[in-house]
């Protein structure tokens, strides 16, 4: 055993508490972060003031020693934790055979059982097919370049608040200017986009009839004949965890299918148990064409994917769809593990119970504090939109002291929405109930502090 794997080995489990051992950010991070300063390029920036050193369960170390809640995930990547041990054991294993060969040079049977894995456990019976990539923006460009060849058809239909990534097709699809897109055009053409079901701010509570204002401005501004794809998260990522109504995303694929349109669900954030479901598009039956996946997909590597009907994957000529790095093998062991983990410890209905943790104490908090608009979300993908008391005007203000205030007393929380004004809350499936508990405590004295 190396000098490195006997000391992984003799680690102490990292303890579930949150600590404070300086003040926030502490001394070494500010060292860190002036290099950071000096070295990274100014255009990524960080949530945190903090450095990580280690993380496990529902702990985030930093390089101080303070431990930190995480409600983030790493924006709902390492939904079976930062270091599940499956996925550690199965990496380590793949890295001491091989790291890489290219999978379209020498190909391996990890890719392979991926791909049979994803036909397995996504939506619907129909046979499928999968093909693999790094990154979530990569696989969304990759289904929607897989929809025009399969459909002979260019345009893509996307939706109000959508993220779909930062690529130049991706940042096209994503609706939000500030940061994601500011000065970076022009960007891809044939993108258009439709209303999207927002029952907080819309009023409308029914999904279908909101569904047929979408499809109208498709029928009338884009003709349905020339639609390759209709593609949407079934519940909003960045831009602000909004749940369609009831009965929209059916409608949206029934549309779809009779139309000859792609149905695509850019499950990257929702997918691998992180709603309550194994993927969001389950709850209500909805059978995506297309699914893509990525974040919670491999335990923290980076993968992702697109699986869908047979058909229309394998629609695209021989050498049309790859990368150099897609379908990593190292990335491959580690989705297999984390597939493997989630299923084996019940993960799923770990998710529904942090729901009923979160949502009744969250709720508690709204009733008590009219700045809460709106608390909703699904699993463990929680929002709550916080908006000028008694009113719906967003208060981007107050979501962006809360974080800080709860960043400052060792919790990992993150603000997301179109108008900034909501506090997300992803924390891993791995986590303790008492270090929820300990988490909302933080964050409700927080919000009760900003006045
Ligand atoms: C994060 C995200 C993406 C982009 O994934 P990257 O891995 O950051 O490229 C795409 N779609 C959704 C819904 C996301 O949340």
């Amino acid at each position: 055993m190396s000098a490195f794997a006997s000391e992984l080995a003799n680690r102490q489990p990292l303890s579930q508490q949150r600590l404070l051992a300086t003040s926030i950010p502490g001394p070494r991070s500010l060292e860190l972060m002036s290099r950071k300063l000096g070295a990274v390029a100014a255009g990524v920036g960080t949530t945190m003031p903090v450095f990580a050193e280690r993380a496990g369960g529902g702990i985030v170390v930093d390089v101080d020693g303070n431990q930190f809640i995480d409600l983030g995930s790493g924006i709902a990547v390492t939904t079976v934790g930062a270091s599940a041990p499956r996925v550690v054991a199965a990496v380590q294993e793949q890295a001491a055979a091989f790291t890489h060969t290219c999978f379209m040079v020498t190909p391996y049977e990890g890719y392979v059982a991926v791909a049979e894995a994803l036909n397995r456990v996504t939506p619907g019976r129909h046979p499928k097919r999968t093909a693999l990539f790094n990154s979530g923006a990569e696989a969304v460009e990759n289904a929607v370049k897989i929809a025009r060849v399969h459909t002979g058809r260019q345009a893509v239909v996307v939706f109000d608040h959508a993220y779909h990534g930062r690529t130049n097709l991706t940042m096209a699809m994503t609706a939000k200017n500030m940061p994601y897109k500011h000065g970076f055009g022009p960007f891809a053409s044939e993108v258009y986009r439709a209303p999207l079901s927002y029952p907080f701010r819309d009023g409308n509570r029914d999904g279908v009839l909101a569904a047929l204002q979408a499809i109208d401005i498709i029928e009338k501004q884009v003709g349905a004949a020339h639609v390759a794809a209709v593609v949407i998260e079934p519940i909003q990522g960045e831009g602000g965890f909004i749940e369609p109504a009831g009965g929209f995303l059916p409608a949206l694929a029934t549309w779809c299918r009779e139309n000859g349109a792609v149905f695509v669900a850019d499950e990257v954030q929702t997918g691998f148990a992180r709603t309550g479901d194994l993927f969001a598009c389950d709850r209500e039956g909805v059978v995506p064409d297309l699914i893509v996946t990525a974040k919670g997909i491999a335990g923290g590597l980076p993968l992702s994917a697109v699986t869908g009907r047979a058909e229309i994957m394998d629609a695209v000529h021989i050498g049309g769809l790859g990368g150099t790095y897609g379908g990593n093998p190292l990335a491959c062991a580690a989705a297999l593990a984390a597939i493997e983990t989630i299923e084996a410890e019940g993960m799923v209905g770990r998710a529904r119970e942090i729901e009923d943790l979160m949502l009744a104490r969250l709720r508690d908090i709204q009733g008590r504090d009219s700045r809460v608009g709106d608390v909703r979300g699904r699993g463990a993908m929680i929002a709550v939109e916080l908006v000028h008391a008694g009113t719906d005007v967003p208060d981007p203000e107050l979501a962006k002291a809360v974080a800080a205030a709860s960043h400052q007393q060792g919790v990992i929380v993150l603000t997301c929405g179109t108008y900034g004004n909501v506090l997300r809350l992803l924390p891993p499936l791995a986590i303790s109930d008492a270090l929820l508990h300990d988490g909302l405590d933080v964050l409700a004295a927080a919000l009760a502090g900003v006045r």
